[in-house]
């Protein structure tokens, strides 16, 4: 605004070339505004509901306002070896809160601490991802939805690892093909943003409190096929932006022109201050119909 009523009352002294291509930036209106807030872990302790709440505030608080959010997962704190009880009890306490708090409507990605992984608990009726598919009224724990011009692709990154024991970051090989089907009936005009949990591509896991001679990197850090997901964006230069969260730490990689943000936490060090130097937080993206974006990591 500020720019426009400058143009506005320069406008007389601006001649030839200049003055459309400045009208046309100041012209420049996001089509939609998105908050990303991911890792949130509800649980009734260390004051996180309060928080959450807060942080919910000062989304809707947001000029202009924020047309969707996307969660990007590990909604409650942790369902995996927990007994059904306390996840129940999480669960209930995100409902309360997000029907009392929330009134921009919300799309969920899975985390690794939204799944019921106990040895003794297999063969239950919600074992594994079902719980939470059926708590978010989801069909399937992938899928994909537009919204004003942009195609949103949300991803499960959250898969058992070959041995069975523990999980990895991988699509395997149905949703793969899923998600090749799906980059290949959108329309190649159609910018596309994908959400998943635990990131694709970050430099997050490079920060080490330890001089190392050696980098690993454990397979539930970050996407274990990431070559294969790349090698795909490729041939679908529609694809802009790759969010997600699962580190707690706020980095943003730029990789054949795809940008990949890992968002921080709304919970930081799950409710216990920073997470190194991320502070908790979310993110708010201004997406534009010629397929760019703005963002900012915002602390709430
Ligand atoms: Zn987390």
């Amino acid at each position: 605004m500020q720019r426009r009523s400058w143009i506005k009352n320069t406008g007389g002294l601006l001649l030839g070339s200049a003055l459309p291509v400045t009208i046309e930036a100041a012209n420049k209106k996001p089509v939609l505004r998105v908050a990303h807030l991911t890792d949130i872990h509800i649980k009734d302790k260390w004051d996180a509901p309060a928080r959450f709440r807060r942080c919910l505030q000062h989304v809707q608080d947001q000029k202009p306002g924020v047309d969707l959010i996307l969660n990007g997962g590990d909604v409650v704190f942790d369902m995996n070896k927990e007994n059904l009880e306390t996840i129940k009890t999480e669960w209930n306490l995100w409902h309360s809160i997000v029907k009392a708090e929330c009134s921009i409507p919300m799309h969920y990605a899975l985390g690794n601490h939204d799944i019921w992984w106990n040895e003794d608990d297999k063969g239950q009726a919600l074992y594994g991802k079902k719980f939470s598919l059926e708590q978010l009224g989801l069909s399937n724990s992938y899928y994909s939805f537009s919204k004003n011009g942009w195609k949103f692709i949300v991803l499960d990154s959250t898969h058992l690892d070959i041995d069975n024991t523990w999980y990895i970051g991988k699509l395997g090989d149905e949703q793969m093909n899923w998600l090749q089907q799906e980059l290949k009936a959108t329309p190649a005009t159609m910018p596309v943003c994908v959400l998943s949990h635990i990131p694709i591509l970050t430099a997050t896991l490079m920060v080490e409190d330890h001089i190392v001679n050696k980098w690993t990197m454990l397979g539930g850090d970050m996407h274990t096929d990431t070559a294969k997901i790349i090698d795909l964006f490729y041939q679908h230069k529609n694809v802009k932006l790759c969010l997600s969260g699962h580190i707690h730490l706020r980095d943003k990689v730029v990789y054949n022109d795809v940008t990949f943000i890992c968002n921080g936490a709304v919970s930081g060090a799950w409710w216990e201050g920073n997470r190194r130097q991320t502070a908790p937080g979310y993110g708010v993206i201004d997406f534009y119909a010629d397929g760019s974006f703005e963002e900012r990591y915002v602390n709430y």
